[in-house]
Formats: C-alpha cells, structure tokens, sequence
C-alpha cells in the first residue's frame, strides 16, 4: 500500500548543502515537520537560514528530497510558491509608501485584482497583524515589531498553507516579541508554520514540535516537553566566583553559565551531584539547548 502523507506534512530527508568556501550548512538534515508551529533553535550559523531558503525554493541543496504532502518541493517550485508565505530574516524594503498602500501593491501582485475585494482583504489583513491605526504611516518609520508585524501581513496575503519565518523577533523589544507571539499563536494549526529562531523562549512559548540544529545537523527532534523530560535530574547548579568558572568546565560537563544578580551560576549535567555544593534544578530548554551544543545532550 501506497504511504499515506498528511497533504499538511513537510518531509525533509538526508539535505546536504556545501557552500563554495567549503562551509557545510547542511549536513544530512531529515525532518518529519506536521501542521502547527513548528521550532528550528540553533545558534547563529548553524544552517537555519540555507534550510529556510531551500523549503521556501530559493536555493539549491547539493543532495536530499523535500516533499510537501504530495509536492516534490525541490522539481515543482511553481506549486509550493502558490502555497508558500515567506518572512525572510532581512525583510528589508522600506519604501516611503504607507503599510496600506504597499498591502494593496502587494496583493495585486498576488492578483487579486479586484478592487472591492482587495480593499477588504488589506482592511482585515491591518486588522489581524494590529496596525490599523498604523495603516496611513510609512513604512520607513515603523518601529521593528510593526515591521515584523507587516511582514506577516505580507507573507499571510496568499493564505498560505506553508509559513516560514525566519528569526523574527530578533531585535524585537519584549513587549512587540509579545504582541509576534500572539500573532503567531493565532495563524493556528491548519497551517504549517516553521520558526527559525537562536531564542528560546520563542520555541518554548509557542512550539509544540521541534528541532534543534547545529553545524548542519540536527541534534535533536519531537516535542519540547520531551526534552526538557530527557534531562530530568540531571542538571545541578551552583554559584561560583567569577575566576573558578573555567576550572568548573575543565573538571566536569558544565553546559552553560550564566550571572544570575551578578554572580556566576553553573549548571551541568550529571546523573549525580558532581561535588558537594550542587543543587539538583528542573531543567528547562535552554538546559536542553545549551546542553545538545555543548556535545552533551545525546544518550
Ligand atoms: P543560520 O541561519 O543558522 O545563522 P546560515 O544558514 O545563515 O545559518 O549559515 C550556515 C553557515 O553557512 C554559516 O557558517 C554561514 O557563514 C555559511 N553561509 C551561509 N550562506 C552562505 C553563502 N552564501 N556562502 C558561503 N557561506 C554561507
């Protein structure tokens, strides 16, 4: 019997990307990504831009497939472009033109040509993104949330079925990170939304499923909760001075460090206390991400 595919399903397998300076961003990434947010956490370089940009078909891999339910992604780039909303990490044409007017441009070239239907479109796209009360500014003098925030806009104009934005709250102070998310949470779940981000907290507020990726590879895959689980009792904490923080990682897997009111907090990771002194602390994703990069997450 033929595999039956969710049509709501990306599938990406064994993806490799040499760039021609010798950089491997992709090194054999598989990913099976369903319907929803969906998180892609790595650190600056890891290959999360060239995987953004392969998905949305703006660039070659050297090898691997990529299918969007029944799409091959990488031969019939026509049909995933029709389905596809695109927020590229530099979003950057700031045009002296109004958020509305440039809405509007942008719809007709989505063709929607009628009038009446294009006016009420880029009416009820202000509204879900909340710049209604922004629609008659220029664009050039938007703050960064209400840029992130049209950039949606934008990217959402074709209800599209595959979503990919990529480190969108980077820059963003709290309270517009804030207002992204509760724009994010609300595309919902019939949707594929892959969010590529170097920030925790934008996986652990809004992803169900995801994946952590570094150095072209990926780390680990599935829920966050899951992972949080899989270091359960085995992250231990303790202040130290300031000059002992490099002798604590000679002597035992520290996987970050952090100040915490201005003293340095350790945490590593050990199935028991590693020395008198330690407390035992719930981990939480950033464990979990510090943890997989540091080379110590995998058992
Ligand atoms: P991320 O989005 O996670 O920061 P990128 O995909 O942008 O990662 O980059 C992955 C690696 O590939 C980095 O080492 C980066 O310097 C390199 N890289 C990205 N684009 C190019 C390019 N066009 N040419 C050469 N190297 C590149």
């Amino acid at each position: 019997m033929a595999e039956s595919q969710d049509p709501l399903e990306l599938r990406i397998q064994n993806l490799t990307k040499t760039y021609k300076n010798g950089v491997k961003a992709l090194d054999g990434v598989s990913l099976v990504i369903p319907r929803g947010l969906y998180g892609l956490l790595g650190p600056n370089g890891a290959g999360k831009s060239t995987l953004m940009r392969t998905i949305a078909t703006l660039q070659e891999p050297d090898s691997g497939t990529i299918r969007f339910g029944g799409i091959d992604v990488l031969a019939q780039k026509e049909e995933v472009r029709k389905l596809l909303g695109y927020l590229p990490q530099d979003f950057g044409v700031y045009p002296r033109v109004s958020a509305e007017e440039m809405l509007d441009h942008l719809a007709l070239l989505k063709g929607i040509t009628h009038g009446k239907e294009r006016r009420e479109v880029v009416h009820a796209m202000l509204h879900r993104v909340n710049l209604w009360e922004h629609r008659r500014k220029a664009l050039t003098g938007f703050s960064g949330g209400m840029r992130q925030r049209f950039g949606i806009a934008q990217a959402l104009l074709a209800e599209p079925r595959l979503l990919i934005v990529d480190e969108p709250t980077a820059g963003l102070d709290p309270g517009e990170r804030n207002r992204f998310y509760n724009l994010l949470a609300e595309i919902g779940e019939n949707v594929v939304v892959i969010l590529s981000t170097h920030i925790v907290q934008d996986v652990m507020e809004l992803c169900r499923n995801m994946a952590i990726i570094h150095q072209g590879r990926v780390l680990f895959a599935g829920s966050p909760d899951a992972a949080v689980e899989g270091l359960a009792g085995r992250v231990w904490t303790r202040g130290v001075a300031r000059d002992q923080v490099e002798d604590y990682k000679a002597r035992m897997p520290v996987i970050s460090h952090k100040l915490v009111g201005g003293q340095p907090q350790i945490h590593v990771l050990a199935d028991a206390a590693p020395e008198p002194g330690f407390t035992a602390i719930r981990p939480d994703l950033e464990d979990v991400f510090f943890a997989h990069i540091a080379g110590l997450g995998a058992r």
